[in-house]
């Protein structure tokens, strides 16, 4: 619909809002101002959506109605809002670390969601002005629980995960499922350190990513991926293997899926950011 269309339409609707009695006026504007599309619709139209990617074919409703079916949308694509309110002014984030190591790390993974989104959604902020610190923890109590945790308004880097000159081994010889071996030669020391970076970016790129209000998933080509998940509260479903989508492992790569980018379009719709 054009503007100049849409402000007839709405003139219209008030021109006749006014001139019926109270009640049925009042109903008027309700269903002129905050049109919510019928339950039925909205349903049919997420069921044809592929498993946990809202295609732009659920990305066009009214504000009205991703509010008044927000809960079925966090369970259907697995998201939820995550920040405090005072994380996102106009849609974007301040961001600030004091760690000079971390600094190249959360840059990248900045913009690459930046990228993704089109916007500016975050940006750099300073020691006293930001809305997001980022920083080292320890990693739980037994010091490898997580890699990366975002709560709130802080995200923190597991430090002796990111200091340590083998973790990375781990991870390769968890995902491919083979054991691997220390690099020796030149090309070996490259190619881990290249597995380190994309690593510690994209684990920084999740994090940002729950700042943004999105859960876990179960494809190996999301930077949302995890192992597994728990069914309870917003959640699709529960899983303890991994799908394996296009093929490639974002945990490495920094890369960002159509699914995680659909899903942080969503999430703006439903205002978590
Ligand atoms: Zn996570």
């Amino acid at each position: 619909m054009k503007k100049k269309h849409l402000l007839a339409s709405l003139l219209a609707s008030l021109t006749i809002a006014t001139a019926l009695p109270f009640s049925l006026g009042s109903h008027f504007q309700t269903q002129a101002y905050a049109k919510t599309t019928a339950k039925k619709t909205v349903i049919s139209r997420i069921q044809k959506t592929p498993d946990l990617n809202p295609t732009s074919s659920v990305r066009s409703f009214s504000k009205a109605t991703y509010s008044q079916y927000k809960s079925t949308f966090n369970k259907e694509y697995n998201v939820d809002l995550m920040s405090k309110p005072s994380v996102f002014n106009h849609h974007q984030a301040l961001v600030y670390t004091a760690s000079p190591q971390l600094r190249k790390y959360l840059a990248v993974s900045m913009k690459t969601w930046n990228n993704a989104l089109g916007t500016t959604v975050f940006k750099t902020g300073t020691s006293t002005n930001y809305t997001i610190r980022v920083g080292f923890g320890t990693g739980g109590q037994n010091g490898s629980l997580w890699d990366g945790l975002y709560r709130t308004n802080k995200l923190w880097v597991n430090k002796s995960h990111f200091n340590s000159n083998s973790y990375i081994l781990t991870v390769l010889e968890a995902v491919s499922g083979k054991k691997v071996s220390k690099p020796k030669t030149a090309a070996d020391k490259a190619a881990y350190d290249k597995y380190y970076r994309g690593f510690w970016e994209a684990t920084i790129t999740h994090e940002l990513g729950h700042s943004l209000g999105l859960d876990h998933t179960p494809y190996l080509d999301d930077i949302m991926y995890a192992q597994s998940g728990e069914s309870a509260g917003s959640i699709k479903y529960s899983w303890t293997t991994s799908k394996t989508g296009n093929g490639s492992f974002a945990g490495f790569t920094n890369k960002l899926s159509n699914r995680d980018i659909n899903r942080a379009k969503l999430t703006k719709l439903l205002g978590y950011w």
